[in-house]
């Protein structure tokens, strides 16, 4: 089968069903495995972003958009040239990947007939779905059914899932000296918790982030693991990522919005030097474990006594 890959996420699935060798077109930016950009025909061009800031980049992306322009390049002849009978394509994003509305209707203009699947996973389980997805359609759902086992087996407790069990996850935090932020981060010990939620469920708790995995109480887990779920869920289904409790919504509090491209009303992500909701304190920032840390430095106080004292007289 010929398949071309639209997506860097899908060209890395289609080499991770051991597919590399039917993958016939890749977009520019595949560079996993790194001969996927190099031995492959490039039917997606844009600007390479190699050497370009953060800054920069988001400049010129939204440079782009906000002129109505696009930031990648279907190149119709290259894909018709190479007769593809299954492409790969999302519509989740227009920053990360050409959407499909456009795949279709270069594909329409050219008469080729692939048959076009688009990726459009929201949560962990919708992730791995697009592993079987793309292995059925490739013909191999075996191959599908087998990856998604290996790589569950690697992953700790899902809070999206109802059926997760948070209990091997206290056992290893509970025994760990790591902080508990980087804990949270971990996805063999909690999987799908991103640096948004694992940033504002700490501060919902009043914990420390740098808090040892050790000190948190089987009680104080319990309300980590209870407040990721509900927070979670609720972005799922709102689309967006919102952490603040009604008193402290712009309605509320009389403030303007929050403007950031992640959308939604946080307490501390991506807001350092901006005073606390609740106290006014400057929002703190600091690295761990190569991620970005925020926390407010009186809401979350560097010792958390109460909830350190339960830990010690629950063991
Ligand atoms: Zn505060």
């Amino acid at each position: 089968m010929r398949v071309v890959s639209l997506l860097p996420s899908a060209t890395e699935i289609v080499y991770a069903l051991g597919l590399g060798d039917q993958l016939v077109g890749v977009t520019f930016e595949c560079d996993e495995p790194p001969s996927a950009r190099a031995e492959k025909t490039v039917v997606v061009g844009g600007r390479d972003t190699r050497g370009m800031t953060p800054g920069e980049i988001d400049d010129y992306v939204k440079g782009q958009l906000g002129a109505g322009g696009d930031l990648y390049t279907l190149h119709a002849g290259a894909l018709a040239g190479l007769d593809p009978e299954l492409i790969l394509t999302q519509d989740l994003c227009r920053v990360c990947a050409l959407p499909s509305g456009q795949v279709s209707d270069a594909l329409d203009h050219l008469g080729c007939r692939a048959d076009v699947v688009s990726l459009d996973p929201y949560t962990l389980d919708e992730v791995f779905a697009t592993f079987t997805t793309v292995a059925a359609a490739a013909g191999v759902p075996e191959r599908g059914t087998a990856l998604v086992a290996a790589l569950r087996a690697r992953l700790g407790a899902d809070p999206l899932r109802d059926d997760a069990d948070p209990a091997p996850a206290y056992r290893r935090i509970s025994a760990s000296t790591r902080p508990v932020f980087a804990l949270l981060l971990d996805q063999s010990i909690v999987a799908g918790c991103g640096l948004i939620y694992a940033n504002e469920v700490l501060f919902r708790a009043g914990l420390d982030p740098y808090t040892p995995g050790r000190m948190i109480g089987p009680a104080c887990w319990d309300e980590l693991w209870a407040d990721l779920r509900a927070l979670m869920k609720e972005g799922v289904a709102r689309g967006r990522i919102d952490t603040v409790h009604t008193a402290h919504t712009p309605e509320a509090m009389q403030r303007a919005p929050r403007v950031d491209r992640h959308g939604g009303e946080v307490y501390v992500y991506r807001r350092p030097g901006l005073p606390c909701y609740v106290c006014g304190t400057a929002i703190a920032r600091g690295p761990m474990a190569g991620r970005n840390l925020y926390w407010c430095p009186t809401c979350q106080p560097v010792v958390a006594p109460r909830r350190a004292r339960r830990a010690r007289s629950s063991r």
